[in-house]
């Protein structure tokens, strides 16, 4: 495995590469592996030659009062992952690099983003197709993998694709869990004892749903009440339970194929969010 750092170094690669004829895949993180991420890199490697992960806490994707200054980082240890995992390139540039003085870009993807976490994070999307816009720029892969776990940045992602014509493949990687079905996230190590206990309402409020709509898809308010009850008995402070079309985000609708139950909750100050698609 390479490591690189320069922005400059990262482009000759890839075009290098491209020279080549081999294909990139590529996963953007924000470091702190765990096994969610490790599953997008095994999934990169069916899809191209050459694997290419990075590494970068994004400042602009986080606001004033979240957890920029505190999201757990751990670069020894995620190399050594990446090195594992067999890895080509780990991609860790510097923040003075990806963001000089002078910056003044933005991109954004209008519509998709003013609902689900758009609306208790309004400023995050722009900081992430903003950094995603120029990992693309850098790294120029074929094909990136995102995690369903964030569903909506998936299809905003694809959205801003399509929109400014990035000739890439966009693969959306499924959830990986805990046994006791917590998503994986780097923000899991925030819970103490008996939040970590709590937060596996998550899931089995997903669970809930799925099987209940499955059933008995005609009431979805009295699924909506017992997702909710069962979240506050955990000591969950719900940010929003939804019932989507997974196709657009648009309002669920009878007669969708494809459900979102999208839930974010914070249990103290951990913000945790999950989903799931039911197919109906
Ligand atoms: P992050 O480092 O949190 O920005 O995540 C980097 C990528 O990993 C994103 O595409 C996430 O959706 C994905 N990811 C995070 N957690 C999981 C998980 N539990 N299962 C699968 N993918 C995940």
């Amino acid at each position: 495995m390479k490591t690189i750092s320069s922005i400059e170094e990262m482009q000759f690669f890839s075009t290098e590469s491209k020279h080549k004829n081999l294909s990139i895949a590529f996963v953007p993180t924000m470091g702190f592996l765990h096994e969610g991420h490790l599953s997008l890199i095994e999934n990169a490697k069916k899809y191209a030659d050459i694997v290419v992960v990075s590494i970068f806490v994004n400042s602009k994707q986080f606001a004033e009062n979240e957890d920029f200054g505190s999201y757990p980082r751990d670069l020894k240890r995620d190399s050594e992952l990446c090195e594992d995992k067999k890895v080509d390139i780990l991609f860790i540039p510097e923040v003075d690099e990806m963001y000089p003085n002078d910056f003044s870009s933005t991109v954004k993807v209008s519509g998709i983003d003013n609902h689900l976490c758009g609306i208790s994070r309004p400023d995050h999307f722009e900081g992430v197709t903003i950094v995603v816009a120029k990992l693309f720029n850098i790294v120029r892969p074929d094909t990136v993998i995102f995690g369903q776990k964030d569903y909506q940045q998936c299809l905003i992602v694809q959205k801003m694709i399509k929109d400014l014509n990035f000739p890439i493949n966009l693969i959306i990687s499924p959830i990986i869990r805990e046994v006791d079905g917590l998503a994986k996230s780097s923000r899991n190590k925030y819970l103490n004892e008996d939040q970590r206990k709590q937060a596996t309402s998550i899931y089995r409020s997903l669970c809930f749903a799925e099987k209940q709509m499955k059933e008995d898809l005609g009431d979805i308010d009295k699924i909506y009440k017992e997702i909710t009850n069962l979240l506050k008995s955990n000591d969950a402070e719900i940010d929003y339970v939804e019932f989507k079309n997974a196709e657009d985000l648009s309002p669920f609708k009878h007669g969708n194929k494809h459900i979102l139950l999208a839930i974010a909750v914070r249990f103290g100050t951990t913000r945790l969010i999950d989903n799931i698609i039911i197919e109906v």
